[in-house]
């Protein structure tokens, strides 16, 4: 059995302070939740959003890494220091990094290894843009991103990430996708897996979906067989919503 992973990604939004007052006012409305509850949050609201999720099972994470353990990357942070702050999770070349910041897969390839060294639990992102759709690459796209994302990861560390399908037309737009289109493509971000690892990596790795997943329709999209959890972009910056599609997440 997997266990759901709901992950908020807050994007750029929230100072420390507004950090707080949004954590304190979602615990109680988290509480006992029977998945895994994440706010991945601008590193300057890690320290911060540690402190409130304290004495909750709200774990915090962070959304983005940099390969290099230390040295000349000016504006970047390294896994250490992620870890030090006490992020647990790390975003891994979200489709907004990679159209605005020049994410490759490769550099997906990089920061998953940099977070899987410094102990962090990876959330890699992968996911085709509307003309990638139209043209019925879907699966060619999310396999190949896939594919480059865990080339020389082993089968131990492939099992402890999460995968998140965001199909790049569904993030922030309103648009989500069908609960069959997004099963039918988790299932085969599954195979390919599977393919890569077998089995038993394919059973039990969690691969969430995202993209404009909200209060009304994650319970559809959470009841299909191959959806383990969510990315939640806009509402997870609504203690109520996100607590409606945590508590969806049985
Ligand atoms: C995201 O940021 O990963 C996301 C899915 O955003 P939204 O839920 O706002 O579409």
């Amino acid at each position: 059995m997997r266990k759901y992973v709901i992950a908020g990604n807050w994007k750029m939004n929230n100072t420390p302070a507004q950090t707080k007052e949004l954590i304190n006012e979602m615990k109680p409305l988290v509480a006992g939740a029977s998945c895994e509850v994440v706010l991945c949050v601008p590193f300057v609201d890690i320290a911060a959003a540690v402190e409130a999720a304290k004495g909750s099972d709200i774990k915090i994470g962070a959304e983005n890494i940099h390969w290099a353990e230390s040295g000349a990357f000016t504006g970047e942070i390294s896994g250490d220091m992620l870890k030090a702050a006490g992020a647990e999770y790390v975003i891994i070349g979200h489709s907004e990094r990679r159209q605005y910041f020049g994410e490759t897969d490769d550099t997906v390839n990089a920061r998953l290894k940099a977070a899987i060294a410094a102990g962090l639990t990876p959330i890699v992102c992968v996911g085709e843009t509307l003309e990638q759709r139209e043209k019925n690459i879907t699966v060619e796209t999310v396999a190949m991103q896939t594919k480059i994302a865990f080339r020389d990861i082993s089968t131990a560390d492939a099992k402890n990430t999460v995968i998140a399908y965001e199909p790049v037309w569904a993030i922030g737009t309103g648009k989500t996708a069908t609960d069959e289109q997004a099963d039918e493509v988790n299932g085969a971000i599954r195979n390919v897996i599977a393919e890569i690892y077998g089995k038993d990596v394919a059973d039990s790795i969690v691969i969430q979906y995202g993209g404009s997943m909200n209060a009304k329709n994650a319970e559809g999209l959470l009841a299909k067989e191959h959806i383990d959890g969510g990315l939640i972009g806009g509402a997870s910056l609504k203690a109520q919503d996100f607590a409606v599609i945590v508590n969806a997440a049985k």
